[in-house]
């Protein structure tokens, strides 16, 4: 049976011509790019490529760049080390109730640390009124952290206005765009974030790489204490490969964004309004319009998303039931909870999430098995007995 993979916000599949591009980095120019010998300058030739096309795509500089081992990383370091090195001036976090786990669980382990934070509601959409955030500014805030698009609902947060509002009050600004980069236009300067952070495998780079930008003039410690790698913010000797791995991934996905966002997004609103007018009790969730082109995420009335899931895969199609680290919990996602859904809604949810090998057809097929499950589902259902 050939299998069909819409789980490219859990992780992307390598694409040829980076494996290709990292290849020689394993074996002929294998040097440490400390080292002052020809092997080390070929490494660090290599790494400053990479952060030259990285800063490109979000119009920064390179050496705002810093390179780390993912996304977590990359959130990790940007709140813990703003937090300490900014703790002088105040002890005061805003965020969102949406983040990811990797902003979320930094910002609970600050807080038992003696850091207050601010979690901000969102509406039914997934959207942070930029209002909220202007209201829950004190001054000791230090930092703001909202990401830009929703890895579970796909909703495009306002990152721009929160940033004036960010700028005009000194604060720092930070953004987790692991789920835009490479998929919607991100600019570090329109968006108005000094903070922003990346990870290369949710574009078709290899997993265990992403970055995160660092605004010149942002005073935060270093992340990592050791060597000097990474003008010092940073210190590990470098994951080369991987870093030249994430410099392609980005220069394929600047040359096909905007041709590629219209393609995924004609079938992603194909595969919702397929879902919706084929099976009922289903809705939406996450914004209709300010969404990520790759996103649907559907809430199926009387059945366990789970379930849903498993079936799908028994007929070979691969999506989630909300983001890949929190499917492994039986614990509903946060992120649906915040949106308002009751916990039976939150637990009846499908996320598919499509990319650069999704068709037409797998979108046709996944319209063709899914009612039939749901209908054998709720043939079964005691959700279904209860509410009749
Ligand atoms: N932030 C968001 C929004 C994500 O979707 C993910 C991955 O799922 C991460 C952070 C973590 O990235 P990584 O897997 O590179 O650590």
């Amino acid at each position: 049976m050939k299998r069909i993979y819409l789980d490219y916000a859990a992780t992307t599949p390598t694409h040829p011509e980076v494996v290709k591009a990292m290849l020689p980095y394993f074996t002929d120019a294998f040097g440490n790019p400390s080292s002052i010998h020809s092997y080390g300058q070929e490494s660090k030739g290599a790494i400053e490529e990479a952060r030259v096309k990285v800063a490109d795509l979000i119009g920064a500089r390179d050496e705002e760049i810093v390179f780390t081992s993912g996304g977590t990383e990359a959130d990790n370091f940007a709140i813990k080390s703003v937090a300490y090195a900014n703790e002088i001036k105040g002890d005061h976090i805003i965020t969102s109730s949406i983040e990811h786990h990797a902003v979320m669980e930094t910002c609970k382990f600050l807080e038992r640390r003696g850091f207050r934070v601010t979690y901000l509601p969102v509406d039914e959409y997934g959207l942070v009124d930029p209002n909220d955030v202007k209201k829950a500014i004190t001054g000791k805030t230090i930092l703001i952290s909202v990401m830009q698009a929703s890895n579970e609902v796909g909703t495009v947060e306002p990152i721009a206005e929160i940033g004036r509002i960010a700028k005009e009050a000194g604060i720092y600004f930070h953004t987790d765009a692991v789920q835009a980069v490479g998929h919607i236009p991100v600019d570090v300067n329109e968006l108005g974030v000094d903070l922003l952070s990346m990870s290369a495998h949710k574009l078709y780079g290899p997993k265990g790489v992403g970055a995160l930008y660092i605004r010149k003039g942002t005073k935060l410690i270093p992340f990592m204490h050791g060597g000097e790698q990474e003008r010092r913010r940073r210190a590990s000797t470098e994951n080369i490969p991987g870093i030249v791995g994430f410099g392609k991934a980005v220069e394929l996905a600047q040359q096909e964004i905007s041709e590629e966002a219209e393609r995924l997004a004609y079938l992603r609103d194909q595969l919702i309004k397929g879902l919706l007018e084929r099976i009922d009790h289903t809705r939406l969730n996450g914004h209709p319009i300010m969404r990520l082109p790759n996103n649907v995420n559907v809430s199926v009335d009387f059945v366990e998303g789970e379930s849903m899931l498993l079936n799908l895969d028994l007929e070979g199609i691969c999506a989630s039931t909300g983001s890949a680290c929190s499917s492994a919990s039986l614990e509903p996602s946060h992120v649906l909870l915040a949106l308002g859904l009751a916990h039976e809604q939150a637990h009846g949810s499908l996320r598919f999430s499509l990319g650069k090998w999704s068709t037409d057809e797998e979108i046709e097929r996944v319209l063709d098995v899914l009612p039939g499950i749901v209908a054998k589902l709720r043939a079964m259902s005691p959700l279904l007995k209860s509410h009749r």
